[in-house]
């Protein structure tokens, strides 16, 4: 049997062993073609239905209702940064950006050089370890959108609940924590996220937008970054990073067969909990780094008092066979990133090592 590491990476991610190994039994003959799925035509039959149904299973799975397009696009969510703002701003109208760490300010960044923006509100002050507080959120009144970005990734923050979108559109940048528990879609506007880390490979980026946000783009904007060019070829207006599709699929049929997002979510409360306990029980020895009410059940960032320690815990869990439990050299510190492929098993195990490493080094 292989052996597999306990990956606790930030993105690119641990994806499902089970997906993994029905890509290597189709990868040379991918039923009965006689090739891959990646040396087809992006516009054969075969490439057509793994792009129909990704979209389709995509829609059951996230309850996304049918007055939304899913958009299955190339560029990261770095290059949302800024088709976003390029489809949806117009002079008088600004992007309002909630300020929650590392990822909202490159969006922010990006935003500022095609147009006019606002910070609707900030934690900065708290060194981003919580999101702010939902009534502190001021919004223009003109805002042609509010930017959110739903987990930051370095930090290990997450919105417990989503500000009120009534009088807004609300757009969400959810890289780090799509689909990791249900969330009531007709509430945004639009929704992105880079695949790689709960949904399966690099190389594809989702897109969750409203009819009528992306029915006509600026008629300045080039066509690779319109919206409509992408909604009207049902994501096929070029090639398309087929294998990243074909793996995403293969990903959402895996989270369909465990039972679906709600069940996602379970799991992985059971799974950070295990480790958050450990933290909270360690008498101070592990310090979480975000507040009590916005840890995120995607990336648990935590300190050890002497960075020394910090050290020795990285290097002695890499014996031990876990990867990825190095903070961001921003923060500093510890990450485990625990999304919806983690196995409950490594996340026992770190809890488990993290109980010993104290025992030993306390
Ligand atoms: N937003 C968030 C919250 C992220 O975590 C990341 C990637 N770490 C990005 C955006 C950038 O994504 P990409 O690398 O796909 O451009």
């Amino acid at each position: 049997m292989t052996k597999r590491a306990f990956n606790f990476n930030a993105g690119p991610a641990a994806l499902p062993l089970e997906v993994l190994q029905q890509a290597q039994e189709q990868f040379v003959d991918y039923h009965g073609a006689g090739m891959s799925i990646m040396e087809m035509s992006h516009r054969s039959a075969e490439y057509e239905q793994v792009n129909n149904e990704t979209q389709a299973l995509m829609r059951k799975l996230f309850g996304i209702p049918d007055n939304y397009h899913v958009l299955l696009l190339q560029g990261g969510a770095s290059t949302q940064f800024s088709m976003l703002p390029m489809n949806l701003l117009q002079p008088g109208r600004p992007g309002a950006y909630v300020m929650t760490g590392s990822w909202a300010d490159k969006a922010l960044k990006e935003a500022k050089l095609i147009g006019e923006t606002a910070v609707a509100a900030s934690s900065e002050a708290d060194k981003f370890a919580r999101i702010p507080n939902l009534g502190d959120i001021e919004i223009p009144a003109e805002a042609a959108y509010l930017h959110i970005t739903s987990n930051e990734t370095i930090e290990g923050t997450q919105y417990a609940a989503y500000p009120n979108s009534d009088h807004v559109t609300l757009v969400a940048d959810m890289s780090s924590d799509i689909m990791c528990r249900p969330v009531d879609i007709s509430q945004f506007g639009i929704i992105y996220a880079g695949a790689q880390k709960n949904l399966g490979p690099s190389g594809v980026t989702i897109v969750i937008a409203r009819d009528d946000l992306v029915q006509n783009s600026p008629k300045h904007i080039p066509t690779m970054l319109r919206y409509d060019t992408h909604v009207k070829s049902s994501s096929l207006y070029n090639t398309p990073p087929s294998f990243s599709v074909y793996m995403v699929n293969l990903v959402l049929k895996w989270i369909e067969s465990k039972g679906g997002v709600a069940q996602m979510e379970q799991y992985n409360r059971d799974k950070t909990k295990l480790i958050y306990d450990t933290i909270d029980q360690s008498g101070g020895f592990y310090r979480g780094f975000a507040h009590a009410g916005s840890r995120s059940i995607m990336n648990i960032t935590f300190r050890i008092h002497n960075e020394e320690l910090e050290k020795l815990f990285v290097k002695e869990s890499e014996q031990h066979g876990f990867v990825g439990l190095k903070g961001h050299r921003s923060v500093g510190g510890l990450r485990a990133s625990t999304y919806n492929a983690v196995p409950l098993e490594s996340c026992k195990a770190l809890a488990e090592f993290m109980a010993d490493f104290q025992k030993r080094n306390g």
